[in-house]
Order: structure tokens, then sequence, then C-alpha cells
């Protein structure tokens, strides 16, 4: 895997500053870029006052949901019970690669936010869940791991503060589904990657039944800086008109656009600036046609509704969607959207763990209606019957797998209903069947 791109004069890179940076790698790299100042710190401070830091920056979870992390954190009391801090850095949405570069280029920039978080939580171990294919950030994490146990960082005496602090790293075996929170602590206790039923959530009974907090890899990463800096300074990225909405967020930018990549800016960007700025608009000679603002699992927008959006938690939700994991999909007016949400749908049946029937049989007939009618087989019942379907595996399964693969289709219907017309208009083989699911 090669380098980033340089660094866009209208970014702010905070967590991807030392992206392309070799140096920043090692552990002599990171300290002498200020590393592990932070963790010195938060060590010698009570884990509610780095609650309370957390909880007055704004920052919010940065895997999807948006979660405040503080308060978070704060479900953790000092019980005495064993506490664990899970790190998801099992990273599959698709049109998201963030946190692999973060964990490519900074891992000791991951490494002490986790320790720091594990301070925090009041836990003295912590799991980093590292997606399988992640060949080489799992590698980069293993040797920071190492080098922070050989310098005493981690361990039974974390950075002479005497407290322990230690870090395992798992790697997960290519299971979307692993990266779904509980389903992350079932794969970490050895079972079957599916999810649980929340509540009880991870909170009060989390991995092995101990009250576990789970936080996002750029969540974690973005900690130490927050300590370091302050709340104050962090509060200065953001719009002044939207304070839910604070910090600076890495979108990974993939499909037809001229400079694809991960971009840092600080929330409430104007989304159309984004685009054909600083990533270059479309390729020469193309129009926009559809952006996915935040993972597959969000509404699609059209290229007059991403013009108009701002890249935060509430400026994605003012144009009906979400700012969700942050990457950023572009489609061209070359693209069938017929075939592209088709092959997401293909992608949701492959990987339900089919523990919930509305999810199991949903994704497969989802999948099976949007082939047909991308290879011209469609008729114009298979319309209401997508729909149909699409309500019925929303809000009602174990996670949101289910609902992740009814969004796609369900936006996709409303924005580019036209283009699935004019597929079906073109079977010429059409014949109405009567009932809801016709076999294929
Ligand atoms: P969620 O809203 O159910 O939970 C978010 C977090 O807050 C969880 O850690 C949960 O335990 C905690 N939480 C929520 N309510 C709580 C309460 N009342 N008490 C205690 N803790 C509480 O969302 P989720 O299912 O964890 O995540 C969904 C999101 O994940 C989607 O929006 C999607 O964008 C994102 N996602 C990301 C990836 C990726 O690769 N980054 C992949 C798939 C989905």
């Amino acid at each position: 895997m090669g380098y980033p791109h340089p660094s866009h004069p209208r970014e702010t890179p905070v967590l991807s500053k030392y992206f392309g940076d070799p140096e920043a790698r090692t552990l002599a790299g990171w300290r002498a870029r200020g590393g592990y100042e932070a963790l010195e710190k938060a060590l010698a401070t009570d884990p509610v006052e780095i609650q309370n830091i957390v909880k007055e920056s704004g920052l919010r979870g940065r895997g999807g949901a948006g979660f405040p992390t503080g308060m978070k954190w704060s479900f953790m009391k000092p019980d005495g019970k064993t506490h664990y801090l899970c790190c998801n850095a099992d990273e599959s949405e698709p049109g998201t690669f963030k946190d692999r570069e973060i964990m490519r280029w900074t891992p000791h920039g991951l490494v002490e936010g986790v320790a720091l978080g594990a301070h925090a939580i009041y836990a003295e171990t912590a799991y980093i869940y590292i997606r399988g294919e992640f060949t080489e950030p799992y590698a980069r994490v293993c040797a920071a791991v190492e080098e922070a146990y050989a310098a005493g960082i981690l361990g039974a005496n974390a950075m002479g503060s005497g407290k322990r602090v230690d870090v395992h790293v798992h790697r997960g075996a290519g299971a979307y589904i692993c990266g779904e929170e509980t389903a992350l602590m079932n794969s970490l206790e050895g079972r079957r990657g599916n999810p649980r039923i929340k509540p009880p959530f991870p909170a009060v009974a989390g991995l092995f039944g101990k009250p576990t907090t789970i936080n996002n890899v750029e969540t974690l990463t973005a900690v130490p800086y927050i300590v370091k800096n302050g709340a104050e300074w962090y509060k200065q990225f953001g719009r002044a008109d939207n304070p839910k909405s604070i910090g600076t967020k890495l979108f990974s930018v993939c499909g037809n656009i001229s400079r694809p990549g991960n971009y840092e800016v600080a929330l409430g960007f104007p989304f159309k600036e984004f685009l054909y700025d600083l990533c270059g608009g479309p390729l020469p000679g193309r129009e926009i046609k559809a952006v996915i603002p935040g993972g597959s699992s969000v509404p699609i927008l059209t290229r007059e509704e991403a013009e108009s959006a701002l890249m935060d938690y509430e400026g994605m939700v003012a144009v009906g969607t979400m700012m969700g994991s942050g990457g950023v999909i572009v489609f061209d007016d070359r693209q069938d959207m017929v075939r592209q949400i088709a092959r997401l749908t293909r992608f949701y049946a492959h990987e339900s763990c089919a523990q919930c029937s509305q999810c199991r049989e949903g994704t497969a007939w989802t999948t099976r209606i949007m082939e047909r009618i991308r290879d011209g087989q469609g008729t114009a019942e298979d319309l209401d019957t997508l729909l149909s379907i699409a309500d019925n595996m929303s809000g009602k399964t174990i996670c949101v797998l289910s609902d992740s693969c009814a969004t796609p289709v369900v936006s996709g219907l409303k924005k580019f209903r036209h283009e699935f017309e004019a597929k079906i208009a073109a079977n010429r083989s059409q014949v109405t069947v009567p009932g809801a699911l016709r076999a294929s």
C-alpha cells in the first residue's frame, strides 16, 4: 500500500498530520512529535477528570453512530469490578478506509489513545480487534504495542504510574458483522460473531459479562490530542452555529472522483467545496450523479442534495442522510444505480449472520429481486415488493445490518426510480404473477 496524497491546504490535519511520515511510526519518532505526553498526564489524573475533559470537548463516536464519547466513558464507575476497553478496528463499511490509515501511519497514536481510554474507564485490559484483512495495519499496530511494552509504557507499571495497562491485539477473520460491537465481543470470547440483544448495553454487561466500553480507532486516536491541548482547543473545530458537532473528522473518498483518498476537515465543512475543491470533482467530462456520504449503510444523496449539505452529524441529517463512518462513495453520470444498489444488497446478504429471519430472508430476497431488475427480468410489482420487504427489515432485528441493506434500496427507489422503471419497461417478457414474492 502506498503513500497518501499530500494534504490539501483546506484540510485540518490533526489525526492525519503524520500520514506519509514513516518516522512517526516508531516509538522514538512518535515521542519526538509529542507522543505519549497526553498518556503520561492522564495516568496522573483522576479518571473522572479525564471523562469530563472528553465530555466537555464534545467528541462523538467516529465509527458511525456519533454517540458522545465522554458520556459513554462516564457509564463506567469505580465499582471494583473488572472493566474492559475494546477498540473497534474492524473497519469494514464499504467506502471506509480511514482507520486503516491511522493504524498504518500512526500506530502509536492509537496505542496511546487505547491506553488512555483504558485508564479513563477504570480498565486494566484493553483489546484492539482488528479486521482480518488488514495485514499491514496489523503488523504496524503489533510492532507499536511491542515497542510500548519494551519501553514500560504498557504493562504492570504503565509509564511509572503504578497503574497496569495491558493491550492485546486480536485479529478478526474477515466477517463484516464482527464490527458490530456485540458481535465483536462474542468473537473475542471465541464464540460465533453473532450480535447480542441490547440492552444490556456493553457498559453494563459486555466482554466476558463485565462492564465494557467499545470505541472506534478514530475516536480513541483523537483523545490524546484533546487531553494534551484541552477541550477548548478542540472546540475551535466545527461551525459556530452547531455546538453538537465538534472536532475534525477523517472522510474516505472513493468512486468516480478525481482525487480519491482520506481527507481530514473540521466538521461542518461544505460538502460541495469538499467534493470539487479538495477531491478535484468528477473525472474530466463527467458529472456527479449521486453520493453516499457515510459508508454504504446511509441514504443515497442526489448531486443537488450533496452539494447543499454540510459535513457534520446534523448537516447530513438535514438533507435526509447520516454522516455515518465518513465513507464518501461518488457515482458519476455513467453509473447504473440499479446495478450499484444490487452490488450493495449482495454484500449485505453475504455478510448477514442469519440470526434474525427478517435479515436472513430480507437481504436474500432483496438481492434476488434487485439482480433480476438489473438483468432486465424485473416486473412492475417488484418495486412495491422491494419497499414492502424493506419495511419488514427495518427496526426489527438485533442489529442494524438488515436496516443497512434496506436503506440504499429505499433511498435509491425514491431518488432514482426512473432508472428502475426504465429497466422494467425494457423487459419484454414481463408477466404479472400475483403474490408478493415470485421465484426468479
Ligand atoms: P448504536 O447507536 O446502537 O450505539 C452506539 C454506541 O453507543 C454503542 O457503543 C452503544 O453501546 C452505545 N449506546 C447507545 N445507547 C446506549 C445506552 N442507552 N446506554 C449505554 N450505551 C449506549 O449504534 P451501533 O449499532 O453501535 O452502530 C451503528 C453505526 O455503525 C451505523 O450508524 C454505521 O454508520 C456504523 N457502521 C460503521 C462501520 C465501520 O466500518 N466503521 C461498519 C458498519 C456500520
